[in-house]
C-alpha cells in the first residue's frame, strides 16, 4: 500500500484550519475533481482521496484521533475500515435505538460486585507508624454451596422456556398505525433468563449470602487524614461468575494534644522562660519517638522556630522522613516573690531598654516613637 498523504495536505489547508475553512477547501476541490466534471483518469482517485480526508477532518472525534495518531493502519484493527472500528460504530447505533444498551444486555452475563467503603478512625501516632488491624464488615458474598448459581448442588439453572434465556419478551400489538412491538422483562423468569427448579438451600436461589467478614488491614506508616486504601476484590461478590468489587478504606486521623502535622512535617510549641531565652539553654523536646536535646541560643525571641531534621513523619512514597519544627514561646512569669521582683527592677534599671537588640532598632524604640507620634 502506497503511503498515505497527510489529510491536511490533501485538502491544501493549514493544520490549524477551522471547520469552515476545511469545508470551503473541500467544496472547491470537489467541484474541480468530481468524476462527473473531470474526465482525467486520475481525477477519480484524487476525489476519493479528498473525500476520505474530508470525512475525517470534518468529524471532530475522528479529527482528534487523526491529529494525535495520524493514519491508522486498518489491518491493525483500529479505526479506519478495520473490523474493530466497525464493530464499535455499530454498537453506538444499537445503543441509540435501544436506549443506552440496557435493553439488550445479556441477562446471563457476569457482573462485577459493588465496591464498598469503610471509614476508619485511627490515632495520630498510628498514622505515623502504621498499624495492622482487623475489621469486620458486612458484605454480600457469592454463595459457597452453589458457587453462585442459586441451584441445588448437582442441578443447574435452566434457560427460561418462555424467553429462551434472553430475559425479554416481545409483546406485539396491532394498532391503527400498524404493528407495534414492545419489549419488556420476561414475566416467567423476572428478566433473569433462567429458571431454577431446585433452589440451593443455603442462599434460597439468590446465589449470594450476607456475611460478616473479618479482614486484615495493613495501614502503611505515614498515611494522612483522608487517605484511601484500596483492597482489590474485598468488596461485594460478583454475579454469575463476575469478579468481586473492591473495598475502599478511608482513613481519618485523630488530632494530637501536642503534635500537629502538615504533610510529612510535625509542628509543636514549647514554652521557654525569659531567663532561658535571654541566657540560652539546652532543653528537652519530645519527638514522635524519643526525647531529644535542643540548644536554644542566648537572646532567642519568642516565636522562633527550630528544626529537628528527620524527626517528622516517614514518607509514604519514597525514603526518608519529614522534619519536626519547634516553635518556642516565651512565658512571662506570673507569680514572683518580692525578692524576684526587686531583682527584676534592678535588672530593668541596669540594662536600660536599648541593648535588648544590638543590630536592629529595638521594639522598645519603635514603641517609644509610636508614643511620640512619629
Ligand atoms: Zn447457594
Ligand atoms: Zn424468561
Amino acid at each position: 500500500m502506497a503511503s498515505k498523504r497527510d489529510y491536511y495536505e490533501v485538502l491544501g489547508v493549514d493544520k490549524n484550519a477551522g471547520e469552515e475553512e476545511i469545508k470551503k477547501a473541500y467544496r472547491k476541490m470537489a467541484r474541480q475533481y468530481h468524476p462527473d466534471v473531470n474526465k482525467d483518469p486520475d481525477a477519480e482517485n484524487k476525489f476519493k482521496e479528498m473525500k476520505e480526508a474530508y470525512d475525517v477532518l470534518s468529524d471532530s472525534n475522528k479529527k482528534a484521533t487523526y491529529d494525535q495518531y495520524g493514519h491508522v493502519d486498518p489491518n491493525q484493527g483500529f479505526g479506519g475500515g478495520g473490523f474493530g472500528g466497525d464493530a464499535g460504530g455499530f454498537g453506538d447505533i444499537f445503543d441509540m435505538f435501544f436506549g443506552g444498551g440496557g435493553g439488550r444486555r445479556d441477562p446471563n452475563a457476569p457482573q462485577r460486585g459493588n465496591d464498598l467503603q469503610y471509614t476508619m478512625t485511627i490515632e495520630f501516632k498510628e498514622a505515623v507508624f502504621g498499624k495492622e488491624t482487623e475489621i469486620t464488615i458486612p458484605r454480600t458474598e457469592t454463595c459457597d454451596t452453589c458457587t453462585g448459581s442459586g441451584a441445588k448442588p448437582g442441578t443447574k439453572p435452566e434457560a427460561c422456556s418462555v424467553c429462551k434465556g434472553s430475559g425479554q419478551q416481545e409483546v406485539v400489538q396491532n394498532t391503527p398505525f400498524g404493528r407495534m412491538v414492545n419489549r419488556r422483562a420476561c414475566t416467567n423468569c423476572s428478566g433473569t433468563g433462567r429458571i431454577i427448579k431446585e433452589k440451593c438451600t443455603t442462599c434460597h436461589g439468590a446465589g449470594k449470602v450476607k456475611r460478616q467478614r473479618k479482614i486484615n488491614i495493613k495501614i502503611p506508616a505515614g498515611v494522612d487524614d483522608g487517605a484511601q486504601i484500596r483492597m482489590t476484590g474485598e468488596g461485594e461478590g460478583g454475579t454469575r461468575g463476575g469478579p468481586s468489587g473492591d473495598l475502599y478504606i478511608v482513613i481519618r486521623v485523630k488530632a494530637h494534644d501536642f503534635f500537629e502535622r502538615e504533610n510529612d512535617d510535625i509542628y509543636c510549641e514549647v514554652p521557654l522562660t525569659f531567663v532561658q531565652a535571654a541566657l540560652g539553654d539546652e532543653i528537652e523536646i519530645p519527638t514522635l519517638t524519643e526525647k531529644v536535646k535542643l540548644k536554644v541560643p542566648a537572646g532567642t525571641q519568642t516565636g522562633t522556630y527550630f528544626r529537628l531534621k528527620g524527626k517528622g513523619v516517614p514518607r509514604l512514597r519514597g525514603y526518608g522522613q519529614g522534619d519536626q519544627h519547634v516553635k518556642v514561646t516565651i512565658v512571662t512569669p506570673t507569680s514572683l516573690t518580692d525578692e524576684q521582683k526587686e531583682l527584676l527592677r534592678q535588672f530593668g534599671g541596669s540594662t536600660g531598654e536599648t541593648n535588648q537588640e544590638d543590630h536592629h532598632e529595638s521594639i522598645f524604640e519603635r514603641m517609644k516613637k509610636a508614643f511620640r507620634g512619629d
